[in-house]
């Protein structure tokens, strides 16, 4: 359980922000792989800032952040900002300088107001939105959420969702589900949605929704946690590598699958190279950077 000591202090602050986090730790073990071959172009399409206060005003990206996706050769992320108001109000934002790029999702959540998602839209403040299915108690065609997708189809950018696996033991992990955003993807055609962690444990409808719908994508974020270099390489196998293999030959479109971390509950490094092993080469620069690029819109200045 070292792996868990080490994280103890992200996954803390991270009840709050909420995200999966199943844990699948059994042993310890390395992943082999050719350094040479490791992609110099990734983007992180699902990331957090480790915001550690709610209190105390947290200017992001840290410096900590911006060097460790510079050393694993990320270029672009997205960032799904906390969905508690405390948080989220003491965030500042400085990305003009960045060497990154980012695309930041604004939150919704009950007490996310329309306008307030619009102003955002209309400053470029934000390029996507995240809706955390799970965490919030309410199915995705709630009616408190189509006025978002229809602001989202009207500034053109897409909805993530939190699919499956929940951290927090209280949230109700029904409304995770993601047979559920099919009929959300077929009412706003014009709207791109995207599958955090695959859905993670519900490969067969994630990918089945993903397969039937042009406007379904997924992220690939944080089927297992932490480093998975140190983790069984078994269980890494097992938990990672061959949903991800299986998944990719059942959608048969390699502009489906976008490569994503869950930053800060995993090491980046590591996960780029277990994806590495689950998708065939000549499509990891589409993996790893092209589609979250153009979905995104990562590509542009
Ligand atoms: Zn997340």
């Amino acid at each position: 359980m070292l792996f868990f000591i080490r994280f103890i202090s992200i996954v803390t602050f991270f009840t709050v922000l909420g995200c999966t986090t199943t844990w699948h730790q059994k042993g310890t073990g390395l992943i082999h792989f050719d350094e040479a071959l490791y992609p110099n172009r990734i983007i992180d399409a699902h990331s957090h800032f480790a915001i550690e206060d709610e209190v105390k005003e947290s200017q992001q990206p840290s410096t900590q952040m911006e060097q460790m996706y510079q050393n694993a050769n990320v270029v672009g992320a997205v960032v799904h900002l906390p969905q508690n108001p405390q948080k989220l109000k003491k965030l500042k934002i400085f990305r003009e300088k960045s060497k990154i790029k980012w695309a930041i999702c604004a939150p919704i959540v009950p007490t996310t107001l329309l306008a307030t998602v619009e102003e955002g839209l209309k400053r470029h403040d934000y390029q996507c939105m995240k809706v955390y299915l799970g965490y919030v108690p309410r199915y995705a065609l709630d009616p408190f959420y189509i006025a978002f997708y229809k602001l989202a189809e009207k500034y053109r950018v897409p909805v993530v969702f939190h699919t499956g696996d929940t951290y927090d033991k209280k949230a109700k992990v029904k409304y995770a589900e993601p047979l559920q955003i099919d009929e959300v993807a077929l009412r706003f055609p014009k709207v791109n949605f995207v599958l955090a962690h695959m859905g993670n444990p519900w490969f067969s409808s994630a990918a089945e929704v993903v397969y039937k719908n042009d406007n379904v994508f997924v992220d690939l974020s944080a089927l297992m946690l932490g480093d998975v270099s140190k983790a069984n390489p078994e269980a890494v196998e097992e938990l990672v590598t061959k949903p991800m293999r299986w998944f990719w030959f059942y959608v048969e479109n390699p502009k489906k699958m976008m490569f994503g971390t869950d930053w800060p509950l995993m090491e980046v490094k590591p996960y780029v190279q277990a994806v590495m092993k689950a998708v065939p080469k000549e499509h990891w620069d589409e993996v790893f950077y092209k589609n979250a690029a153009e979905l995104f819109g990562l590509d542009k200045n």
